[in-house]
């Protein structure tokens, strides 16, 4: 569902990508771990061309993501991204907030729209919020939000970067239980995220990027109990 082959990126004189090898097949949770600095947000971002890349192939669903122009609208509404920060527009309410791309870039009839984000809210467990406006909800109330909000493109691919790094503790648990549900359901998902519990639980897969490499690619039981390399080990010692 992703593939990406060969891949450079460069930041002036900074190497920040170093010939990215990964593909992660339809229905695979790919969890992304690695220091600051080593490039996991860049990935993710680059995915949905939000950073173009120097050199290399990036394909999602077997196309090759184009540079620019209506095209490339089309294959990011395909990625679902939900980020850190939860971005929602501010004086839209959480409903609005979910019916916008639907209506302006799919098309999507408003009373066709309204009824799959309530459905959406339904599932993220926030539908009795759907008339108010962010600042009237909890941080994790606002991450499931913006989940339902990027459901709502039906995305082919979920892509995370730290999406509870942000939050209260507390809250953490309940933007985790959605990811997990997505994840039970077959989404594609590449999620970055410091939360090993959820690497343990939900990742097919784990990749351990250092210095924009891919340094370790492997099953989560691999990953935590016998990390090959000395900076997984490294970072491990670290975290856990
Ligand atoms: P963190 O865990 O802190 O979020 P990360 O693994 O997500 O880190 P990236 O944000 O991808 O790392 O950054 C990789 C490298 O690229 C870092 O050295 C960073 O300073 C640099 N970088 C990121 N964005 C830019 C930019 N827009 N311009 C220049 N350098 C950048
Ligand atoms: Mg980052």
């Amino acid at each position: 569902m992703i593939r990406m082959a060969g891949v450079d990126k460069f930041f002036g004189p900074l190497h920040v990508l170093r010939n990215v090898q990964l593909e992660v097949p339809k229905g695979q949770v790919v969890v992304v771990l690695g220091p600051s600095g080593s490039g996991k947000s860049t990935l993710c971002r680059t995915i949905n061309r939000l950073e173009p890349i120097d050199s290399g192939v990036i394909e999602v669903d077997g196309q090759p993501l184009p540079a620019e122009g209506k095209e490339l609208a089309r294959l990011r509404a395909d990625v679902g991204m939900v980020f850190q920060s939860f971005n929602l527009f501010a004086h839209k309410t959480i409903i609005e907030n979910v019916m916008l791309a639907p209506v302006k870039v799919r098309k999507t009839p408003a009373s066709e729209a309204r009824k799959t984000a309530m459905e959406l809210l339904e599932r993220v467990g926030i539908a009795n919020q759907a008339e108010k406006f962010p600042a009237q909800l909890s941080g994790g109330q606002q991450q499931r939000a913006a989940i339902a909000r990027a459901l709502a493109m039906k995305p082919k691919v979920m892509l995370f970067d730290e999406p509870t790094s942000a939050l209260d503790p507390e809250m953490v648990q309940e933007v985790l239980d959605v990811m997990t549900g997505l994840a039970k359901d077959g989404m594609t998902m590449l999620v970055v995220t410091h939360e090993m519990g959820f690497a343990r639980k939900a990742a097919d897969r784990v990749i351990f990027m250092s210095d924009g490499e891919v340094v370790e690619d492997s099953t989560p039981e691999e990953f935590f109990s016998a990390p090959k390399s000395n900076r997984a080990k490294d970072f491990l010692g670290k975290i856990l």
